[in-house]
């Protein structure tokens, strides 16, 4: 049995592997010796266990002992494109949403959005949390977090659904994990009409939430946890 087992994340697993600043600095502040032993994970889905060889000053040295063949993956994988929300909200739906499951974020800027653009700050931050959930977690892949696009860019690939209140069907019904996966949900203003034919072009289809209203920042989440109740 390992005596710790945090977890790190590596460049790519190897026999040998070296730490970056901010795990080194990490690993110093949890007070691992060499000897400890780690989970790794490079971020995009291989992971495993290594020994500690160095720590000090200069760097971190890690050993692989054995890789994992653990997935917790959906079969394909799942984009929840969201519309540009307020504040603290998209963290919020970053944060929630690795914990779903979500491949990727893109972020989506549609006529209604809370505000139209985020600055690089906040952008570099959505992708911290994406990394800190994805730890927390037990994940192996790393979300990616897309900057902006409007809508009229976007070119999804495989099954798309958007959350439309009053839409007749339903979300796991439609799946069928054949091909990629991309959830679309608004705006706290809803989409527009345009945005809906924007959508319609897409080949994207419709998808209830139930009869009630959900806030902008709900209905992303309730669209994973979906997903998430089937057990994949
Ligand atoms: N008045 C807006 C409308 O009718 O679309 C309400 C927008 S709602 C606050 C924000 C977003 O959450 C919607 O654009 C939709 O994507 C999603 N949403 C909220 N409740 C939903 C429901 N019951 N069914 C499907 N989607 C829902």
């Amino acid at each position: 049995m390992a005596r710790h087992q945090h977890r790190v994340r590596v460049e790519s697993l190897g026999e040998r592997m070296t730490l970056g600043a901010a795990e080194l600095k990490h690993l110093q502040v949890l007070r691992l010796r060499p000897g400890d032993t780690v989970q790794v994970f490079d971020g995009q889905g291989a992971a495993g266990e290594a020994e500690l060889t160095q720590l000090d000053a200069f760097g971190a040295a890690l050993t692989l002992r054995g890789r994992s063949e653990i997935s917790r993956e959906y079969p394909q994988p799942v984009t929840l494109a969201t519309a540009l929300l307020k504040g603290d909200k998209l963290a919020d739906v970053v944060r929630a949403g690795t914990e779903l499951g979500a491949a990727t974020f893109q972020l989506l800027n549609t006529r209604y959005a809370d505000v139209p653009q985020i600055g690089d700050n906040k952008l570099a931050r959505l992708r911290r949390v994406a990394e800190e959930a994805a730890k927390q977690s037990q994940r192996t892949v790393v979300p990616q977090v897309l900057a902006p696009l409007p809508l009229a860019q976007f070119r999804p690939e495989g099954q798309v659904f958007y959350a439309h209140p009053g839409s007749p069907a339903q979300l796991l019904q439609a799946v069928t994990w054949q091909a990629p996966l991309t959830l679309v949900s608004g705006p706290e203003g809803g989409f527009s009409p345009k945005d809906l034919a924007q959508l319609e072009k897409l080949g994207a289809q419709a998808v209830t939430l139930g009869p009630r209203i959900l806030r902008a920042e709900t209905a992303p989440l309730a669209l994973l946890g979906a997903l998430a109740s089937s057990g994949m």
